[in-house]
């Protein structure tokens, strides 16, 4: 079977890179089988979205919102329908087990619902003035083209939360997808394009980050950047689009504890742990990545944690059965290697995993055993460092403040979970808890898209998606109407 093209969407055509150069999109599970083929962009193809964009943004500002949130509506339904092709495409291209991918569109399909509501709110505020005869509001303004760069561990939900709310608000988007993973974006915005979004609206470029990602933050004509991804490029991203002034929201990454008290339901504990960890392959910016467990229950907690880590089914997250699917490249399967060699060199001990799967069936992929460290220390590097992959860290502590404190300890804020059955230690943890997430009885991953999303710390730059996405989407203008036919001058014929 030949691999499929697929090109760049520029002003609603389809369009080779300027160079011609392509790059394979590879499922994870099975390296011989390429998902498609992918434009391999540079500055010349952004220039080129960038005009789209622009001449686009020239009408769509002019598109009543309820009219533009009606586009949004009718994609969630579509979605709806394209539900299950588009997740087991998205298995192939990426690796998590299909009910997660079903789960990722359901993210897209949410999201376009709730940002359609959106269109007919937009609120802004009206206030007397201090002048007779004159009318004060606050309206919400698009900024105009935005660029939009996403990472691949949740392929249609991340550039849904982003092209949503900017769409609705009046922008135009150019997106660059991450390269291990574009399929799913132009799933999507296929999906928005049959909803009856007009050209030039959503441009796509695809390519890797250095080639197709830094023009775009670089980019004149792009009036702000929306990025999520590893909190090297993060720091970069804003460096670059400091210059010239750009405004940047960054989502980057996480060090997610989960405490256990010794009150707490060791079974939902255990459970929570389980799928915070080994869910998505630990490949969520959520991810629990360390367990602080109490003193009391930490050798039965961790006996029946390896022994469940061990029971897990990896695999092809296509076939049934399957719990935990691939790492989405042999990058990452490097990354995760190392981290547990760093971990055995620091004195941790390795409970289970630790090394790269490559027997029978999985040789073909990049697969990493779930991984059990205990005797983890605050200090480590495997207790402070982003893994993303299936290795969690145990830390035990004595004390509630001692958990606290060792949470905290970190330099990322995004995800926390505390499992207890003291409402007053939880309330207290939801009040200490240094994170943009904090769950009570409730693994660190799960969140939903009418919420703030975004972490403190070095996990974000003070933004927030979901529920508070319009405040990047949107500039505040100040409008006064004055209608007593007269020069009122503030601040001067009013004096006392
Ligand atoms: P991850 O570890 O999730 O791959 P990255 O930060 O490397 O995270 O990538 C996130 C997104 O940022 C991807 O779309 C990637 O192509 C893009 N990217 C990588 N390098 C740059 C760069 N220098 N400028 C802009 N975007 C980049």
């Amino acid at each position: 079977m030949s691999t499929k093209v697929y090109h760049n969407l520029i002003g609603g055509e389809w369009l080779p890179s300027r160079s011609g150069k392509t790059f394979q999109n590879i499922n994870p599970a099975d390296n011989s089988d390429v998902v498609g083929e992918f434009p391999a962009s540079n500055a010349a193809d952004v220039d080129l979205a960038v005009a789209a964009a622009k001449k686009a943004f020239a009408s769509w500002r002019l598109v009543p919102a309820p009219k533009r949130a009606e586009i949004l509506y009718r994609t969630g339904e579509l979605l709806k329908e394209r539900k299950e092709e588009y997740a087991r495409q998205m298995t192939r291209e990426m690796g998590k087990v299909l009910s997660e991918t079903r789960g990722d569109v359901q993210e897209a399909i949410d999201e376009a619902f709730y940002v359609a509501g959106e269109g007919r709110r937009l609120f802004g505020k009206t206030t007397p003035s201090e002048l007779q005869n004159k009318f004060a509001m606050s309206v919400r303004m698009p900024l105009g083209v935005v660029g939009l760069i996403t990472p691949w561990n949740f392929p249609m939900a991340i550039p849904s939360w982003k092209l949503f709310p900017a769409l609705v608000a009046g922008n135009t988007c150019v997106i660059k997808p991450a390269e291990d993973t574009p399929l799913s974006t132009y799933n999507l915005v296929q999906t928005l394009i049959d909803a009856g979004l007009p050209p030039g609206v959503v441009n796509i470029v695809a390519g890797f980050g250095p080639d197709a990602g830094a023009p775009i933050v670089e980019h004149p004509g792009v009036r702000a950047i929306s990025f999520t991804g590893s909190s090297e490029i993060g720091s970069l991203v804003a460096q670059r689009a400091a210059a010239n002034f750009k405004p940047v929201s960054l989502e980057m990454g996480g060090k997610n504890a989960q405490i256990v008290m010794e009150d707490a339901n060791l079974d939902l504990a255990l459970d929570g742990a389980l799928w915070g960890a080994f869910g998505t392959t630990g490949q969520r910016c959520t991810a629990t990545s360390r367990i602080l467990v109490q003193k009391g229950i930490a050798d039965k907690f961790i006996g029946q944690l390896v022994e469940r880590a061990q029971k897990l089914k990896v695999g092809n997250g296509l076939e049934a059965g399957i719990d935990v699917g691939p790492q989405v490249n042999a990058q990452q399967i490097e990354t995760s290697t190392k981290y547990a060699e760093i971990a055995l060199k620091e004195g941790a001990k390795l409970l289970t995993g630790g090394e790269a799967l490559t027997a029978g069936a999985l040789a073909n992929g990049t697969f990493f055993a779930p991984t059990v460290f205990a005797g983890v220390s605050a200090k480590m590097r495997i207790a402070r460092e982003e893994v993303f992959g299936p290795v969690v860290s145990v830390i035990e502590f004595d004390t509630f403040e001692q958990a606290i404190e060792v949470a905290n300890s970190i330099d990322y804020g995004l995800s926390t979970a505390l499992y207890t059955r003291d409402v007053n230690r939880a309330f207290t943890a939801m009040r200490d808890l240094e994170a943009g997430i904090t769950y009570i009885n409730a693994p660190t991953i799960g969140a939903e898209v009418h919420l703030p999303f975004g972490g403190v710390k070095q996990t974000g730059n003070g933004h927030r998606e979901g529920s508070e996405a319009l405040d990047f989407y949107t500039t505040w203008k100040a409008v006064y109407v004055d209608y007593s036919d007269k020069l009122q001058r503030a601040q001067i014929d009013n004096a006392e």
